[in-house]
């Protein structure tokens, strides 16, 4: 048996040439997006100390539990009788707050906006949209609490979303409450769960104890029943925190953006406060979330911050793409054709039509030309595969008088130009 070739890893993807139509409409609908938002661009280290999300994103939720990669930072023997480890950042919060605090913002301008876009890294069971490997596209807006820059924030995520091409994301929203008052209605909560734990998964038994508001988006069938009785959380939490709320949503609706109340959504994450949101897109199936954000007011004090309070969202690269690809017409992800294809019709002349092509690159035309030898039947063929729009022919006769001929591939129409003279020909049908 021959051996196996070696494969991707579960959960990690390659991205091919033709792959990159859609990636590339989001990032720029972003980019423009966040220019036009005033938000500037930070970039950390894909690496990071595992204490940053311990800290960061909650030694209870699920990502710090199971999905963490992380190595010994130190070498040989040392390396088993050490706590300090290495992870692979699995989100990008956490890293830009003590990219902030580590560069003294907070001391030059409290309120700044920041977005990053890269890989982030879970140990999650792949399936569709979810990957090992992933991409985040985020803000974090750090020092403000009003709730207008929440509203900003949701109106940003919107804004890329329609400037990619989506029409039909559904926005829910949520008020989880604050250090007043989420201790009084987790009590609630956990009186009213206490009596009926039996119903609940194996999971959520536990998570009564340590960490109740993670039973609302249990996604077990028995503990949506149970979840189905509670009282909705915006019903119990405090007055300012009722306001709070209320602006936000008086501010969307000012925007008449259609956005829907979820009284069950907490998200996964310890640091949280006040308004958690999401975006969904119904062509991911179950798992339908392709942006998720909220407030996070303790989380730059939890990492040695001043009181700072702050709002954010991640977008889930790869999912987004599976709404785009599910709502694009296919003809989006056909690649461009090159403008010029160069046909070489003798095989003396070959070394000339390389030069020819080079010529047309530095004058800033996409060329190109056969490398393999192939007859000029199979070359046409081929510039018909590349979409082409003119074809160069190149054989014994234009060489000894100097020129080019010079096809156009839409109209079918022919004629010759001085050598030199190709470049700017073509440049010129083109422009006109
Ligand atoms: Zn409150
Ligand atoms: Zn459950």
């Amino acid at each position: 048996m021959t051996e196996k070739a070696i494969q991707s890893l579960a959960g990690t993807e390659d991205r091919l040439p033709p792959q990159w139509t859609l990636w590339h409409r989001l990032h720029r609908a972003a980019r423009n997006q966040f220019e036009l938002h005033g938000y500037g661009e930070l970039s950390t280290p894909i690496i990071e100390d595992a204490r940053l999300f311990i800290k960061g994103t909650g030694e209870d939720t699920e990502i710090v539990e199971k999905q963490m990669y992380s190595i010994s930072s130190s070498e040989g023997e040392e390396a088993n009788n050490t706590d300090e480890r290495i992870t692979l950042r699995p989100e990008g919060t956490p890293p830009a707050v003590r990219a902030y605090l580590e560069a003294d913002l907070h001391k030059k301008q409290k309120f700044q906006k920041f977005w990053y876009a890269g890989p982030m890294f879970r140990r999650e069971r792949p399936q569709k949209g979810r990957l090992r490997q992933f991409h985040q596209i985020g803000v974090e807006a750090i020092g403000g609490s009003s709730p207008l820059v929440d509203a900003e924030t949701i109106l940003l995520a919107d804004a890329i979303y329609k400037e990619a091409g989506l029409s039909s994301c559904a926005i829910n929203v949520n008020s989880i409450g604050c250090p007043e008052c989420r201790p009084k209605y987790r009590q609630i909560l956990k009186d009213e769960l206490a009596g009926r734990a039996d119903e609940l998964c194996p999971d959520c038994e536990k998570r009564l104890d340590r960490n109740v508001l993670r039973i609302l988006d249990c996604k077990e069938k028995d503990c949506r029943e149970v979840v189905d009785d509670l009282p909705p959380i915006p019903g119990l939490i405090c007055d300012e925190c009722t306001t709070h709320y209320q602006i936000l949503k008086d501010a969307l609706s000012a925007q008449s953006i259609a956005y829907v109340e979820d009284p069950l959504l907490v998200r996964g994450l310890d640091y949280y406060t006040r308004t958690v949101y999401e975006i969904k897109h119904k062509a991911l199936g179950a798992r339908d979330t392709i942006c998720g954000g909220g407030r996070y007011d303790g989380l730059v004090s939890q990492l040695g911050g001043p009181e700072t309070p702050c709002v954010g969202f991640a977008m889930g690269v790869e999912a987004t793409l599976i709404a785009m690809e599910a709502e694009s017409d296919k003809s989006v992800s056909q690649p461009n054709g090159i403008d010029v294809y160069v046909v070489c019709f003798d095989d003396s002349a070959r070394a000339k039509c390389f030069e020819q092509v080079e010529a047309l690159r530095s004058e800033g035309l996409s060329a190109d030309m056969d490398y393999e030898e192939r007859s000029s039947k199979a070359q046409m063929r081929m510039a018909d595969k590349t979409n082409a729009d003119f074809c160069l022919l190149i054989g014994e006769l234009e060489l000894e008088k100097n020129e080019v001929t010079i096809k156009d591939m839409k109209k079918g129409e022919q004629w010759t130009a001085d050598w030199d003279a190709a470049g700017e020909e073509i440049s010129s049908v083109i422009k006109a």
